[in-house]
């Protein structure tokens, strides 16, 4: 299940994709109340689900916080819709052609952005360093998040900014002192994520907060790949071009330290929420450390694509 945020009539709306078309939530649920909706036999296995959480989720974080029983029920009602795409339904606001939908951030706003540092045997060995035993953990603060499409914004004390091509794992469930086991309890998908970085800042500081803090560092989407999707998440490719030519190419089979530990690990001392996002790290070729290095510039186009997470793609732009 694909799930989007969107714009459409200036108000954020939360859909899920179905085939070339986005399915609005709201107005899916409202069809299936009104019992417009095909599949009577799987959308009545929905009721109880859906009933008993009444009102239609407000945005995305509440989605994901109802749990996967609510988003296989919701996704009985949006394939059940999808078959009267065919047929043309003439419900307002129902169907929007994915290509045309105004995507926006997955997650808007998110509690918290926790990133790691080095979690790829590649990237570690490009900077000629021992990958560490315990992660560098780092936070990407909210103003970052950014969608596919939107544009990276160069700040005007950096000419250093750089991508980093990033998998990133949603988290749906709240929970603390999470056992490695347990972990995937709490993961409700994956999305892309570039984690831009003005290297000069994040190398020029003492620490890595206001180099990886810039408002539009953190584009994300297109959209979020529920979990029960990917069989393994370690075992993915994640690319990323740079105006078409390859700069990263490697695979999630190489990270460091896997989801399940990094989700524990962490638990251990903070409270995951729902909404909460937490990327992975990057695998090699990042810009900083090529010879000679290559940095963004207004005009350039980056894409970042995770196999099965669609590609997020953005522009980059000079100070505003
Ligand atoms: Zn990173």
């Amino acid at each position: 299940m694909k799930l989007v945020t969107y714009e459409s009539a200036k108000e954020l709306r939360v859909g899920v994709v179905e085939g070339d078309f986005v399915v609005d939530v709201e107005v899916a649920l409202a069809m299936f109340a009104k019992g417009r909706v095909k599949d009577k036999k799987a959308a009545s296995a929905a009721v109880g689900t859906l009933r008993k959480w009444g009102a239609p989720p407000a945005d995305m974080i509440d989605l994901l916080a109802r749990g996967a029983k609510y988003r296989a029920a919701l996704s009985v009602i949006t394939r059940g819709l999808a078959d009267a795409i065919s047929s043309k339904t003439k419900v307002k606001n129902l169907f929007t052609p994915l290509a045309k939908a105004r995507l926006r951030a997955p997650i808007t706003r998110p509690g918290k952005i926790t990133c790691v540092g080095l979690n790829y045997a590649d990237h570690a060995r490009e900077q000629g360093i021992t990958a560490p035993e315990i992660p560098t953990f780092f936070l990407k603060s909210v103003n970052t998040i950014s969608g596919p499409g939107a544009k990276i914004v160069m700040p005007p004390n950096s000419t250093q900014v750089d991508y980093e091509a990033e998998f990133a794992v949603v988290i749906g469930k709240s929970g603390r002192r999470i056992p490695e086991e347990r972990a995937y309890e709490h993961v409700a998908g994956y999305m892309n994520l570039n984690d831009v970085t003005a290297r000069d800042m994040q190398h020029g500081d003492k620490q890595w907060f206001r180099g990886k803090s810039c408002d539009t560092f953190a584009p994300t989407g297109p959209w979020i790949l529920t979990a029960d999707e990917i069989a393994d998440p370690h075992n993915l490719r994640i690319s990323l071009t740079l105006n078409g030519q390859t700069m990263q190419d490697s695979n999630t089979s190489n990270l460091i330290h896997k989801v399940p530990f990094l989700i524990s690990y962490l638990s251990q001392s903070l409270t995951w929420e729902p909404g909460d996002i937490l990327t992975t790290g990057t695998p090699s070729g990042v810009g900083v450390f090529r010879k000679p290095p290559i940095f963004l510039n207004a005009g350039d186009t980056v894409s970042a694509t995770v196999e099965g997470l669609g590609t997020l793609t953005n522009t980059v732009v000079g100070p505003s």
